[in-house]
């Protein structure tokens, strides 16, 4: 499996220089790998290597990388060099993204650009039973807290896993492993899962399309479902929940959404057709919309980047109609859309109104729940 929904678009990430990594050098150049150490800052490395004043401040001026670029304490990164060290370059790894982030020196000059990278992908699975919280258990086999965090969202949709999965429930799940060379540098998506619930196998499998992917099962294909996802990727960082603990007032406030963590940038998509009832920017919400549809139901998209040129109050807005961005405006500490329903004006638990992919994929994913053959899973019995 090659292809993979991390290959987000570059809409964010201009390119600002060519790669002169591609230009030949007498002797080649020198490649390693390093780990980022605890401390350690963007302008502390260039300087290490290297890049003196009028060179960083050449990179910082570019700003190729978001507001939100830090580097991680044990987070790879590749350096390579020239014989006479006339050249290098550092390259850093935007996981789990597919994105990298280039800094290179020659002679005087310097620069830095942004862009996808192709990695060899490996596959792996990993096997085992619940015997602590589900994302330990799952952390535990595979040493890695984004296949844990997948897994959950393989299933969020159909289950509360931490009220329903037993202890000892067996689980497996295979996953993409992302190499540069033979240097691995970090995971990818994960493509299967399977999990005993109820003493039953529940087995489910990605698919990818251009922007993003879904999970899908044989048994929960949300016919009857009115609400499409509004985002091509359902990463869910934070569920409904009335009395949440809240990460930046430290008090307890209800969350009255779920969260979808995404890139900025991203299309964010109506969950159904009808009518814009208001739409702007507040201090909390950020840029937002609410659109009231046919059944009575209200979807509300908070934190958005931008809104959509074309969305007025009072617009008719088709089903899966773009809408705006995927942002981080208003309260908000990493980019990604708040999404919340009201009924009744009332807000709920948007999870059990949702499909779990976008309206334009509809087809595709029908097809694929069709071809997929949930065979009352054979892996767990081994
Ligand atoms: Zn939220």
């Amino acid at each position: 499996m090659t292809l993979s929904w991390l290959q987000f678009s570059q809409a964010s990430h201009p390119t600002k220089n060519l790669d002169p990594s591609s230009t030949q050098y007498p002797g080649g150049l020198k490649t390693q790998f390093h780990k980022v150490k605890p401390g350690d800052t963007l302008i502390a490395l260039l300087e290490q290597h290297g890049f003196d004043i009028h060179q960083r401040t050449e990179i910082l001026k570019q700003k190729v990388f978001s507001e939100n670029f830090t580097l991680i304490p044990g987070e790879k990164y590749r350096t390579a060099s020239s014989k006479d060290h006339a050249f290098k370059e550092l390259k850093f790894y935007e996981m789990p993204t597919n994105n990298i982030l280039i800094f290179w020196r020659k002679g005087p000059q310097a620069g830095s650009l942004s862009r996808t990278e192709t990695y060899t992908i490996k596959t792996k699975t990993a096997r085992g039973r619940i015997t602590g919280s589900i994302l330990a258990s799952i952390n535990q086999h595979t040493r890695d807290d984004f296949v844990a965090q997948r897994f959950m969202d393989a299933y969020a949709l159909d289950y509360k896993l931490t009220k329903e999965v037993q202890r000892g429930a067996k689980f497996a799940v295979t996953y993409e492993e992302k190499y540069d060379g033979n240097e691995f540098i970090g995971t990818g998506e994960v493509i299967e899962t399977e999990l005993e619930i109820n003493g039953k196998n529940d087995k489910r499998q990605f698919v990818s399309y251009t922007d993003g992917g879904s999970f899908i099962s044989a048994k929960y294909i949300h016919k009857d479902r009115p609400l499409y996802s509004p985002v091509s990727y359902q990463r869910i960082t934070s569920q409904f929940n009335r009395r949440r603990f809240h990460p930046i007032t430290k008090r307890r406030t209800p969350h009255l959404g779920v969260d979808f963590e995404l890139p900025e940038g991203e299309d964010l998509y109506a969950s159904a057709e009808g009518k814009v009832l208001r739409m702007g920017k507040n201090r909390a919400a950020g840029y937002y919309v609410v659109i009231r549809h046919v059944n009575g139901l209200e979807s509300y998209y908070n934190h958005m980047q931008s809104i959509d040129a074309r969305i007025r109050n009072g617009s008719y807005i088709k089903n899966g109609q773009v809408i705006g961005k995927v942002g981080c405006t208003g309260y908000c500490t990493k980019p990604h859309l708040h999404f919340a329903i009201k009924k009744r004006g009332q807000f709920i638990d948007p999870i059990p109104f949702i499909k779990s992919y976008p309206y334009k994929e509809k087809a595709l994913i029908v097809q694929h729940i069709e071809a997929f053959n949930d065979d009352g899973a054979t892996s767990l019995k081994r």
